[in-house]
């Protein structure tokens, strides 16, 4: 029995790219002795993309289809995806064609050798990207590997094959905002990394904006590290610090005279340490309650409307 392998391609207004990326994917098994599922994961698009995917389920026995009940993200989607998948194997790919589908038999190959995730990373810069987004994009990778305990690569996409072992733990993970990019390195198992150059997106335009970029990137950031919370801490220490410094100027102005207003000294002095001390202590709070917060959110994270996967 050939193993199985799942294709998971996430879909928010992919109307017209999603009947290539199907014929490219099953264009590709023609070439591999495995059996594939596609699972097309429709992330509340607004266009046709439904009634597409509904259209190539028809045609296709493999190809399955998961419909949310709004727009999730991109993350959520691929959660679906990962948890209906069956395979022994399985890949996430875009659904534009930015992700070069013949790499899947290279990304096989490597897994068949022993690799529990074979992940890609951007290698020639997009050219068409603007020069903020290459900026931003670079700060993203340098920021989270500063802070956080995992490494991530320039460049790395949500483009690569993840063994069963390695699914069934991303799946029991009870994270309730997955970053996968970061989740997947965060594992652990035997990874191996390979270079892709993006094609130009088939049809459409990317849905992420400068505005989402950010966000994304800020959401990246936190569910890895909660050191940014430090930061009011940091500044409460230096605060108090400079304040203490300012003790001994307050009393030589004193003795010395400086200031007209008596008792001006001693409270400036007293307004500062403790503005500083209360920045320190909530810092602190903000830390644990961050923490909290996150932890007790326990609402779904997607919600699906319908499915023939079962
Ligand atoms: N996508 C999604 N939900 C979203 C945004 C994007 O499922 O809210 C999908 C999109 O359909 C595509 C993939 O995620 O298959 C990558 O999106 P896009 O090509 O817009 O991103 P870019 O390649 O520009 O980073
Ligand atoms: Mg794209």
């Amino acid at each position: 029995m050939n193993q199985l392998i799942s294709i998971i391609i996430p879909a928010y207004n992919e109307e017209n790219n999603l009947p290539i990326v199907a014929a490219a994917i099953e264009k590709v098994f023609a070439t591999i002795q495995y059996r594939y599922e596609i699972i097309f994961i429709d992330d509340g698009s607004a266009d046709n993309t439904v009634a597409v995917l509904k259209q190539l389920a028809a045609k296709n026995d493999c190809i399955k289809y998961i419909l949310f009940s709004r727009n999730f993200g991109k993350d959520n989607a691929l959660s679906a995806g990962l948890q209906k998948a069956k395979g022994d194997a399985i890949v996430t790919i875009d659904a534009d064609m930015q992700h070069p589908p013949e790499m899947i038999v290279q990304m096989v190959e490597l897994w068949q050798q022993g690799n529990e995730v074979v992940y890609t990373y951007r290698e020639e810069k997009n050219e068409h990207a603007s020069s903020f987004n290459k900026l931003g994009s670079s700060l993203f990778y340098k920021t989270i590997n500063r802070l956080s305990d995992i490494e991530l690569e320039d460049g790395t996409a949500d483009y690569r094959l993840i063994d069963r072992k390695v699914v069934d733990v991303l799946n029991a993970l009870p994270e309730n905002d997955p970053f996968y990019r970061g989740l997947v390195k965060w594992v652990g198992f035997t990874q191996k990394s390979i270079p892709y150059t993006p094609n130009e997106r088939s049809f459409g335009e990317t849905k992420y904006s400068r505005r989402t970029l950010t966000r994304l990137a800020l959401r990246g950031i936190t569910s890895f590290s909660t050191k940014p919370l430090n930061i009011a801490i940091y500044l409460g220490f230096t605060f108090s610090l400079l304040s203490v410094l300012y003790i001994p100027y307050a009393m030589l102005s004193l003795y010395f005279g400086w200031d007209a207003l008596s008792g001006w000294a001693s409270i400036i002095v007293t307004i500062a340490f403790f503005g500083g001390l209360q920045l320190m202590i909530l810092g602190i709070i903000g830390l644990y309650l961050g923490k909290l917060f996150m932890q007790n959110k326990q609402r779904p994270h997607f919600i699906i409307k319908e499915t023939n996967t079962n």
